[in-house]
């Protein structure tokens, strides 16, 4: 059941604009995660005009306040008000790629108009702490080991999911990329496991269980390694690429070996 009012009437809401689409000559569809009612789409007619008063406004991971006016399945902006800008996510290539990514992931996987006010105010804890950091894909990893548990995809990084079996120091892990978690040496039957280095193994359940994004001491590989795996579980729970996530490693190939003991 919807809570939100009758067609055609305004309603307000605070709202983290996910994606845009453009729409005929001068308008965008845009995507809002609101703190209100989830994911809502709207229309925002005319913005792609140099003089539209709202231009500035409709950017991809800022945070208004919105006027709108109710429709069937799309509402028209009225009004918008900026309440947070991150202009630290729009200085910066990799801060805003793993914004995007952030944006395509609550997009696809939050329903529309279902209220999650916990998980809206720790997106935008999230967005505040990447648009100022120095290590955004150390936020972006934090942000997808949080987002899977949210989603209800929680996984113990310190054991086996098949055997579970308790991994000792030394143990060798392999991240199964389809179910997600962990397989021993002996469990990691099929195509879909990745092995990890010691440092990716001890790192996730640091990351697991940081209030923060920790300050990564892995290598650029390592890390991104980790973000592939955690995309590739992703994708496979949405049914369909991640396409922003391809722009965080342009250039360099990432941990794909199935086996133990490859050097970078
Ligand atoms: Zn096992």
């Amino acid at each position: 059941m919807s809570n939100l009012p009758p067609n055609r009437h305004p309603f307000e809401v605070q709202a983290i604009q996910l994606r845009s689409y453009a729409y005929g000559e001068s308008d965008l569809i845009v995507v809002l995660f609101t703190r209100e009612y989830g994911v809502i789409r709207a229309m925002a007619r005319g913005v792609r005009k140099a003089r539209s008063r709202m231009s500035g406004l409709i950017a991809p991971l800022r945070c208004n306040h919105f006027l709108l006016k109710r429709g069937r399945t799309l509402h028209g902006i009225s009004q918008a008000e900026s309440i947070h800008a991150f202009s630290g996510l729009h200085d910066d290539y990799d801060r805003l790629m793993a914004g995007l990514a952030i944006g395509e992931l609550v997009a696809q996987f939050c329903q529309e108009e279902d209220a999650q006010p916990e998980f809206y105010d720790a997106l935008l804890t999230t967005l505040f702490l990447l648009s100022e950091s120095s290590q955004p894909r150390s936020v972006l990893l934090w942000f997808l080991l949080y987002f899977l548990e949210s989603q209800g995809f929680y996984a113990d990084w310190e054991q086996c999911q098949q055997c579970g079996s308790d991994f000792g120091g030394q143990a060798y892990r392999f991240q199964n990329v389809i179910e997600g978690g962990l397989r021993c040496e002996r469990c990691k039957q099929g195509p879909d496991h990745r092995f990890l280095t010691y440092e990716q193994a001890m790192a996730l359940p640091v990351y697991q269980l940081a209030h923060a994004p920790p300050e990564s001491t892995l290598s650029e590989k390592d890390l991104n390694g980790l973000i592939w795996n955690l995309q590739q579980q992703l994708q496979h729970l949405a049914g369909r690429e991640l396409r922003t996530f391809s722009f965080l490693y342009p250039n360099q190939p990432v941990n794909t070996t199935t086996q133990r003991g490859t050097s970078p």
